[in-house]
């Protein structure tokens, strides 16, 4: 029986997903960014939250969980680094397996952007959960994590079926094609910027993703082919990487 994921718009750019184990009823929420938009959204789908699902410490992902347990009473799963701010019940890391009824999560170390940063990927339905590793057309901040950490991290994440569906905790797009389209010249990219902005315009999501269409055009996962254009022709892969995202830092689009 399949996973059904329903997403919502969180603060000013976030995603929050509540996903439901059809089988059993069981119910989760990736992260927890805003806790009246959670507890509204559980009300009108006449869901009952039994399980938080946290991808990293940062107060956009995990500053609901207090909140949000204290009015469902559900579990909370993530890696150690969320008790920073919030309670935990389960620390979770590379190769765990999190199960949501019949639904298998398996737990991946997508460290880089914060040093804990997990995934969580439901291989039967080819559904991932990438909180801020992966974004369409873009990749989280290196705020915690080196270079090299968060391209390991992408590859993991580039290993999964082309037809994985990538649900990222943010609509960053529209600024990630800008950004992208300076240092690639790809038809692929220019035709997918192009939806994408008419998409924005008409107000509508560009996520989910997928990994095959981040695979053709995200430029952190096409860096090593794109390095002559960011100053790093022949250099090891996650230094291509480490320029690709040094140029976006420092891209004013
Ligand atoms: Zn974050
Ligand atoms: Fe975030």
């Amino acid at each position: 029986m399949p996973l059904t994921v329903h997403q919502f718009p969180c603060l000013s750019d976030n995603y929050g997903f509540l996903v439901r184990d059809e089988a059993t009823g069981k119910t989760a929420c990736i992260d927890t960014p805003e806790t009246a938009a959670i507890l509204r959204e559980l009300e009108t789908l006449g869901w009952e939250l039994d399980m938080i699902l946290n991808t990293h410490w940062h107060p956009d992902h995990a500053g609901g969980n207090a909140d949000i347990k204290a009015v469902t009473g559900c579990t909370i799963v993530g890696p150690q680094e969320v008790t920073r701010i919030a309670p935990l019940d389960r620390e979770v890391g590379q190769g765990d397996v999190v199960e949501l009824g019949e639904t298998r999560f398996r737990v991946l170390d997508t460290g880089g952007h914060t040093l804990g940063h997990v995934s969580f990927v439901d291989d039967a339905d080819r559904i991932a959960f990438v909180g801020d590793t992966l974004f369409a057309l873009g990749c989280g901040r290196l705020f915690e994590g080196t270079a090299e950490q968060m391209w390991e991290s992408l590859q993991q994440l580039a290993a999964l079926p082309d037809d994985t569906t990538v649900y990222c905790a943010h609509e960053y797009t529209a600024s990630n094609a800008r950004f992208a389209l300076s240092v690639d010249e790809s038809q692929a990219l220019k035709d997918r910027a192009a939806q994408i902005f008419a998409a924005r315009e008409k107000g509508e999501w560009t996520v989910p993703t997928t990994i095959g269409l981040e695979k053709a055009t995200n430029p952190f996962l096409r860096a090593p082919a794109l390095a002559a254009k960011v100053g790093a022709a022949g250099a090891p892969d996650h230094q291509a990487f480490a320029a690709v995202r040094e140029a976006k830092d420092n891209f004013k689009g």
